[in-house]
């Protein structure tokens, strides 16, 4: 097995980097690669972290995984990439400084889609992927949240039509509801089809993946900039049980019921509420919280503390996210909720 120049043989752990391009002044952009090739043979897993410069929690929990993987007891291999976007890392920016892009918006799109050329973060994501949709049997990029987030996963959903049939699609989609579910994280869907496109997610390395037919899921691992140990300490023993699942390890590791959810019924992503009115938001729940339709989650005041307005949320939900910052706008949204979902998993796609 070979990424870069990292070469493994069976049985063997390789570290070099994957170059993927030149920068202006010399010397190349690289991504640093890890093999784990097992000694027996098995799936190829890919776990990939900081795609976004500012989260550096999936780069500390994927040098975990490495130290803790022993490939004389490992079945098949395991890839890691644990610096997905060097520039951003650098500067601690969730985009390359290349041109101000969100590397996580670049991947599976198609050649026809575009009749301009590519700039260099989408030719970088282009290069990488190749590798990736070369070898992976299942995906996970480690990414973070805002600041005050409790940890989840986000679960895509799978589109159908096309290449892929409806019942294709739903062996897809139970293998990586086994996946995401075997992570040990509140599993949280991706928004409803229309939001997705909307926010240009099908070009996540997840969606590309997933409509690539590779089982991928997104472990939100708390807030960024900074590492959150416990929740980094949970990703490294999720990263396990997938591989446990997976059937590449014997012996499962602990799971972490202290970041579950009470309600395990299908939850979704949603945005909201939003703010009605400018000025200072003072929030009255916090992450991980229950809040019912109706509840007033924070107030918004002006600059010397007096009340404007409340604001109530409009569905039942779990609070994943506090948003950042203090000084909203109008229709700023003021929470990432896990709300109810009545959507199906499996989606029509073009
Ligand atoms: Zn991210």
């Amino acid at each position: 097995m070979k990424v870069g120049t990292a070469e493994a043989d069976p049985g063997e752990t390789a570290t070099g980097y994957r170059t993927v391009t030149d920068l202006p002044v010399g010397g190349s952009e690289r991504l640093p690669v890890t093999v784990l090739n097992g000694s027996d043979t098995g799936p190829t897993v890919w776990v990939t972290g900081t795609i976004h410069g500012d989260e550096p929690t999936g780069t500390e929990v994927i040098h975990d995984v490495t130290d803790r993987v022993d490939v004389d007891e490992l079945a098949g291999t395991v890839v890691c990439l644990p610096v997905m976007n060097p520039a951003g890392f650098r500067t601690a920016s969730r985009t390359s400084y290349y041109h101000g892009d969100d590397p996580n918006r670049y991947f599976g799109r198609a050649a026809a889609d575009s009749a301009a050329r590519p700039r260099v973060q989408q030719v970088i994501c282009e290069r990488v992927y190749d590798d990736i949709s070369a070898t992976a049997d299942a995906l996970m990029p480690l990414h973070t949240s805002w600041v005050a987030t409790h940890p989840y996963t986000i679960q895509p959903r799978v589109p159908y039509g096309g290449n892929r049939s409806v019942s294709d699609a739903a062996v897809l989609r139970d293998r990586l509801v086994e996946l995401a579910e075997a992570f040990g994280l509140p599993v949280v869907n991706q928004f409803p089809p229309s939001e997705i496109e909307a926010g240009n997610l099908q070009h996540s390395l997840t969606g590309a993946a997933v409509a690539d037919g590779i089982p991928a899921f997104t472990p939100e691992l708390g807030g960024r900039l900074v590492v959150e140990r416990d929740v980094a300490a949970a990703a490294v023993d999720g990263v396990w049980n997938v591989l446990h699942a997976l059937e590449m390890v014997d012996r499962p590791a602990d799971r972490h019921p202290e970041f579950a959810l009470d309600d395990d019924g299908r939850l979704r992503r949603f945005d909201g509420p939003h703010a009605d009115v400018a000025g200072i938001v003072r929030y009255r729940v916090a992450e991980g919280e229950f809040v019912e339709a109706g509840d007033v989650v924070a107030d918004v005041v002006d600059p010397h503390g007096a009340v404007k307005t409340d604001v109530a949320v409009e569905r039942d939900g779990y609070v994943l996210s506090r948003r950042e910052g203090a000084a909203v706008y109008e229709n700023d949204v003021l929470l990432d909720m896990a709300v109810p979902d009545d959507t199906p998993l499996l989606m029509e796609s073009e």
